[in-house]
């Protein structure tokens, strides 16, 4: 059998995610931006909450952490270099680690630089990746706490995941995004083929994620540095491929 995933849209623009293994019965939820919502949705599968997963600290991913355990006794995984601003954890975790799911395993990445913290998820044997802010479907989350290099090179890391891998990001910022990624590379049929099928979605109000990494490499600027087009079309010459990253990601801070 194999997990089943349930996305809960939530607050103005966030997604929380249940995770739920049918055979041990246990169910994560990966952070908690909205502790009604997800109980609503427990409600709603009959599931019972197991886990939390936090992806980082900001409130829209763990200002239900409290509300949660309490009402379900839930434990509490939280990243290692946040844990000043998290400490309601039970566990903290940092790249190397590995979190369980019943019999499913789950790997913890460190992608600092939205915050210095923050870490993704890859269950790797099922493809599937929880990325918090780090990648959107066209972006990438701001960069507050880290520098653009720092990143710069979780993005690559994330980059390496084979294509299949289906990303799950919190937030759904498709649209905005894609009205930025064609300024950045408008001659791109990808792109152009993929902001009308996003634009179909969201005028039925349907999510456009999770989506396939190997789509997001051929479309999403914020991947794309290395790109000959974006290079030309932003006059970087021979800039490093985090510099032209820094570049992109300063232009969408005041898009
Ligand atoms: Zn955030
Ligand atoms: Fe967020």
């Amino acid at each position: 059998m194999s997990l089943q995933i349930k996305q809960i849209p939530c607050l103005s623009d966030n997604y929380g995610y249940l995770v739920h293994d049918p055979l041990s019965g246990e169910t994560i939820s990966i952070d908690s931006p909205d502790a009604g919502a997800i109980l609503d949705a427990l409600a709603e599968e009959g599931w019972t909450l197991t886990q939390i997963w936090n992806t980082h600290h900001h409130w829209d991913h763990a200002g239900g952490n409290a509300e949660l355990a309490q009402k379900t006794g839930c434990t509490i995984c939280a990243p290692k270099n946040e844990h000043v601003t998290i400490p309601d954890a039970n566990r903290y975790i940092a790249e190397g680690d590995e979190v369980k799911l019943g019999a499913f395993t789950a790997r913890v990445l460190d992608t600092p630089g939205h915050t210095l913290g923050h870490i993704c998820y890859v269950f790797d044997e099922q493809n599937i990746a929880f990325v918090g802010d780090t990648l959107f479907s066209l972006g990438c989350g701001r960069v507050f706490e880290g520098t653009p290099e720092q990143m710069w090179e979780s993005l690559a890391a994330l980059k390496t995941l084979p294509g299949e891998t289906l990303i799950h990001p919190a937030h759904e910022y498709t649209a905005d995004n894609a009205r930025f990624a064609l300024t950045i590379e408008p001659g791109n049929a990808d792109l152009q083929a993929r902001v009308a099928a996003i634009s179909a979605l969201r005028e039925k109000n349907q999510p456009t994620v999770p989506m396939r990494l190997d789509l997001e490499k051929k479309t999403n600027p914020f991947l794309r540095p290395d790109s000959a087009a974006i290079r030309a079309q932003l006059k970087a010459g021979a800039a490093s491929d985090s510099a032209v990253f820094a570049q992109i990601r300063a232009l969408k801070d005041s898009f």
